[in-house]
């Protein structure tokens, strides 16, 4: 059916204006095809922005893990659905079928049942890439439990505030973690958050590592035993197309993390059609995505999404430097990996070793690259394009958000031509506009402003859990009746859209809007430069200045600074116009990032500006030692 699976770029014409003029009949028909529905909507849609209000497919009926699962058992049974390459390259990768997943599931929620969770309790996941965590979340869909899914990377205070946020009486974990040359010690982690979270009452224990924990009697229980007797089947639970699923937290790198609230029905009907369409995925494909499931981007595309759509779905315990910065290459050419979606921060270090880690390794497989989190600079889109994808495989740069669930602006394969740094076109369904300050919308191309979007889509998060007013003035006051994502973009002449960073981050020099992303996108071209971050600071004459962070490669680092200074600002001159031309450059060793790896302007910014006494929420900080660093430097 041409509305679900897009094949050339006529064709995606023709189906997004469909989309656009009947949002309620193409998702209808969508819905109808593709998916299994234990009775059918009332209305396809109603929402009012003004509320916020939004509900799909209301009056619906299902369970998304028989979507995900049963229903692939009699003609795909046997076809791997979970395959698990973990951390150690010597440790053999695990096939999991579909029809060992489903066993699985129904084991693992038999366990929860049993153990006295309901529809509607919420369970903290905090467990490594390993089979487990996606085993969990499936078995939490399976009995209607929320799952909220807690990057296991992150401390034990940002586990135990999201645990007492979402109100879990439940963990779900392991004794420890691989990563890389690391064992991470999780349970000792869970132990010291759990001392500020009274109410969690069950914290069942995976063995990944078999280091040493402390089991608290009455409260911990390792979940083998308990699997190994659990009942093989278990009776889905049906659940109302608005019941929620999960809640998952965001990134931060804006501000203390939103829980974000994703419901069931819409979100599966828009996380399988935009996999499908974004990855151009068929049945015999091995897909990869090296997120974390702690991200979204894990819960929409390594799970949900391609288990509605019947993929392997590759699992990654690994990092990729270890055991070098080949891995990711080995691992490509071991499973003939035919998708590969990362993000532009793995792009970038990857980039920066010696070229050899991915010429030695047979990356014909690959016929599709992705890319998420951040906007890619040129040069790597470049070096991904050319070096991993060997001009052949079109990069979709996919541009979405935790609250969206699923990918908004992205080309189709073999249908969107591509073009560096842009995320292209609306995918259907999905009318975004570009709005100036006044809060006028901005028509016509070759323009810039804030992107909003007009219409709900499916997988649209519904609420912030307990903070509806959060929501509301976050997304829906700043524009009437529209959602703001809090990005800015610009629409070039065709009408392909680049995102040009947080609105947050933009800066007004002397009046001019400057985007982040297209000045460090002129900085990394030059060749002594390894990455950069620019952020404003009040300046007498301008208003602002524009401050530039700068990391060198190992092979610029004894260029002489001063005309380094020089070559840089004139990079931007050429690229961009001496508007946007750095007032102070500071030569770093590193930046601060969240744990997604994406770069945390806001404390650059409060650095610049001398203001340091309160860098705020810095909980989901990967590096807080550099933040530390930067500030000595900047003296
Ligand atoms: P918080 O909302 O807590 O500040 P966050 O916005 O980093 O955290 P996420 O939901 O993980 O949390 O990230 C979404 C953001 O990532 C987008 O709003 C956008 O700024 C950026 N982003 C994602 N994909 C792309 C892309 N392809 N190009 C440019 N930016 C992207
Ligand atoms: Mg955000």
């Amino acid at each position: 059916m041409s509305n679900y699976h897009i094949k050339h770029l006529e064709e995606y014409f023709q189906v997004y204006r469909k989309s656009v003029r009947n949002p309620e009949g193409f998702w209808e028909e969508v819905a109808e095809e593709h998916f299994h529905w234990r009775k059918k909507w009332d209305t396809v849609l109603e929402w009012d922005f003004s509320k916020p209000e939004i509900s799909w497919f209301k009056g619906a009926k299902l369970n998304i893990t028989e979507n995900c699962i049963d229903r692939h058992l009699r003609i795909r049974g046997d076809k791997t659905a979970i395959l698990f390459e973990p951390n150690d390259p010597n440790e053999e990768a695990e096939h999991i079928t579909y029809n060992q997943l489903h066993e699985r599931v129904c084991k693992y929620a038999n366990v929860l049942k049993d153990q006295g969770v309901k529809k509607g309790d919420r369970v903290v996941v905090y467990l490594p890439m390993i089979p487990d965590l996606a085993i969990a979340i499936l078995a939490c869909a399976r009995i209607g439990a929320i799952h909220s899914v807690v990057f296991a990377g992150f401390s034990s205070t940002a586990l135990s505030t999201r645990i007492n946020d979402c109100g879990a009486k439940m963990v779900l974990t392991s004794d420890g973690s691989y990563r890389g040359k690391k064992i991470i010690d999780l349970k000792a982690i869970v132990d010291e958050a759990l001392e500020s979270c009274p109410d969690v009452k069950t914290v069942l224990v995976t063995k990944r590592t078999g280091g040493e924990v402390t089991m608290k009697e009455g409260r911990d229980i390792w979940v083998q035993p308990l699997l190994d007797k659990a009942y093989l089947d278990c009776v889905p639970e049906i659940m109302d197309a608005e019941d929620p699923l999960f809640i998952l937290y965001t990134s931060g790198s804006t501000g203390r993390p939103k829980g974000m609230v994703h419901t069931t029905g819409g979100y599966m009907v828009y996380t399988a059609y935009s996999f499908k369409n974004v990855f151009q995925y068929r049945e015999e494909d091995v897909y990869w995505c090296t997120a974390d499931i702690g991200w979204i981007t894990g819960h929409s595309y390594i799970v949900y999404g391609p288990l509605a759509n019947g993929a392997t779905t590759v699992m990654f315990e690994g990092v990729p430097s270890y055991p070098d910065f080949g891995r990711f290459w080995e691992v490509v050419q071991k499973h003939k990996v035919t998708q590969f979606y990362t993000a532009p921060t793995a792009i970038r270090a990857l980039a920066k070793q010696n070229l050899d880690f991915v010429t030695d390794y047979d990356l014909s497989s690959l016929k599709v690259l992705g890319t998420v989190g951040e906007p890619i600079n040129e040069e790597a889109w470049h070096w991904y394009n050319d070096h991993v994808g060997d001009k052949k495989c079109p990069i979709v740069d996919t541009w979405w958000q935790t609250e969206t669930g699923g990918i908004l602006i992205s080309p189709i394969p073999f249908s969107t031509p591509t073009k560096p740094t842009y995320a292209t076109l609306p995918l259907p369904g999905i009318q975004p506009a570009l709005m100036d300050e006044t809060g006028e919308e901005i028509k016509g191309n070759q323009v810039d402003g804030r992107l909003c979007i007009k219409f709900p889509w499916p997988s649209i998060a519904r609420t912030i859990w307990g903070n509806h007013q959060r929501y509301k003035d976050t997304y829906f006051s700043a524009f009437e009746g529209k959602y703001f994502t809090g990005d800015g973009a610009l629409r070039d002449e065709v009408g392909y859209y680049r995102i040009t960073g947080r609105v947050d981050d933009v800066i007004i020099v002397s009046g001019h809007n400057l985007g982040t992303a297209p000045i460090e996108d002129a900085i990394n071209e030059h060749p002594a430069v390894a990455e950069s971050a620019i952020v404003g600071f009040p300046h007498d004459i301008k208003g602002n200045a524009l401050y530039g962070y700068i990391i060198l490669k190992e092979t610029g680092e004894d260029r002489n600074r001063d005309n380094l200074k020089k070559e840089i600002n004139e990079l931007i001159t050429d690229h961009i116009g001496p508007i946007a031309k750095l007032d102070k450059i500071q030569f770093t060793e590193g930046l601060p990032k969240t744990r997604s790896g994406k770069i945390m302007r806001r404390i650059l910014r409060k650095i610049a500006s001398k203001d340091t006494a309160n860098l705020g929420d810095t909980s989901t900080l990967l590096n807080p030692e550099v933040v530390e660093s930067i500030i000595k430097e900047s003296l």
